[in-house]
């Protein structure tokens, strides 16, 4: 289909306000050319309706086309839904989800309590194998006559067609009816995602490697089959770097240090203590010799100990990321204990490498009670286009809206 053939405005549910013709344009060009798009516009002219509304003119002979709406906030993330919802009016049969972390949603989460993040995902595959959690066996069932192999149970079936077929698959929705059912609610929202036309969730969906190939692995396609709509896309690059750069602070380590046993009983690992060890005394080195000094530049073996065996980091940090087909969000790193697991992978990846760049940072606080000050090990990639150009060029088409770029 040529642009000169399509009715641009076809979707587009309101009438069109100073600009949005433009909007719309610009998203069909760069969806039907497939080729990537920016699109700055101030704020409040309705870019996520204009954007969405031009992504299924150019896709209108293409039912089987996937868009993955990218947002930083769960405020962006309801634009998308409550817009999503109007164009539904058009198109009924428009499915549409928004992914959640399993970790935030889980209903017996408090069940589990657990030093970080990696020991929910374990305890939560654990409660899985051993049949404890209700909510996944309510939902799937082991075919004996495939030997083994999970499966969705057939009513389940119908309640996933059902949430798609009377709405927008928002958190809310998603929880309310796993709770009629007895379902787990990520489980409901992961299956509803696969059928959906448009899967909404965070950056770090498709810039993060792992995540990435998750989502799309369990949704059965490649990255050169999707669309991909970044919203807010002046953020980007810095949420690129951050999503990739580790942080260990004073506190992590201090807290690691006075709870060393339980973090070695936790992990099954015992080199884990002599590590803590080991960057706390980094940190208490360069501290020493900053003076005054906000940062200054490490040596990539100042933060990465040789004595650690990495089969046992790589097993560690499987563990608290997504598996393959089992989409994740990103940003698992809430514990000292997830931080520490994240700092000594980044650091093991930054000794294989020049691209990293690492450093002590200290920062100063005044408080009611006098000064205080916060020293953070730091290693941050040195640059974030190498991080997100081959993704945008490597999809079916991409759009980057900003009211700010
Ligand atoms: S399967 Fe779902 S409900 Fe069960 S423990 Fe895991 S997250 Fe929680």
């Amino acid at each position: 289909m040529t642009t000169a053939t399509i009715d641009r405005l076809a979707y587009f549910p309101y009438t069109p306000r100073l600009h949005q013709e433009r909007a719309v344009n610009l998203a069909v060009e760069a969806f039907s050319s497939n080729t990537v798009g920016l699109l700055s516009a101030d704020c409040g002219i309705g870019k996520t309706v204009a954007v969405l509304s031009g992504y299924f003119a150019a896709r209108a002979k293409d039912p089987s086309s996937r868009l993955i709406a990218l947002t930083r906030t769960h405020s962006q993330s309801k634009v998308f839904e409550s817009e999503l919802e109007v164009l539904r009016g058009m198109d009924s049969t428009l499915a549409a989800t928004t992914m959640v972390s399993r970790v935030h949603v889980c209903p017996i989460r408090h069940e589990m309590e657990s030093l970080s993040s990696t020991g929910f995902m374990r305890a939560c595959a654990g409660m899985i194998r051993t049949g404890q959690c209700n909510h996944y066996w309510n939902l799937y069932q082991k075919s004996s006559s495939e030997g083994g192999r999970i499966t969705i149970r057939e009513e389940a079936h119908h309640v996933i067609d059902d949430l798609l077929d009377s709405g927008v698959v928002t958190r809310e929705r998603a929880e309310e009816r796993a709770e009629q059912e007895g379902y787990c609610p990520y489980e409901i929202m992961k299956l509803c995602a696969r059928k959906s036309r448009v899967i909404i969730g965070p950056y770090g969906y498709l810039f993060q490697t792992r995540v990435r190939e998750a989502l799309l692995g369990f949704i059965g396609i490649q990255l050169h089959d999707v669309d991909i709509l970044v919203d807010e896309a002046h953020n980007l690059s810095s949420h690129v770097l951050d999503a990739e750069t580790a942080k260990l602070s004073n506190e992590d380590l201090r807290w690691l240090r006075e709870n060393s046993q339980l973090v070695v009983r936790e992990t099954g690992i015992s080199w884990i203590k002599e590590a803590i060890d080991f960057l706390w005394e980094t940190m208490m080195i360069h501290l020493d010799s900053m003076r005054h000094k906000g940062e200054r530049v490490l040596d990539k073996w100042d933060v990465s100990p040789r004595f650690i065996k990495e089969g046992d980091l790589d097993l560690l940090h499987e563990a608290g990321r997504p598996g393959m087909n089992d989409p994740e969000n990103a940003s698992l790193a809430e514990t000292p204990l997830d931080r520490l697991i994240e700092f000594l992978y980044t650091a093991q990846k930054a000794s294989r490498s020049d691209g990293w760049h690492v450093t002590i940072q200290v920062q100063k606080n005044w408080q009611d009670d006098g000064p205080s000050s916060r020293s953070t090990l730091m290693i941050q990639p040195l640059n974030s286009a190498g991080l997100t150009a081959p993704i945008l060029r490597g999809a079916r088409a991409a759009v980057l809206m900003s009211g700010t770029l």
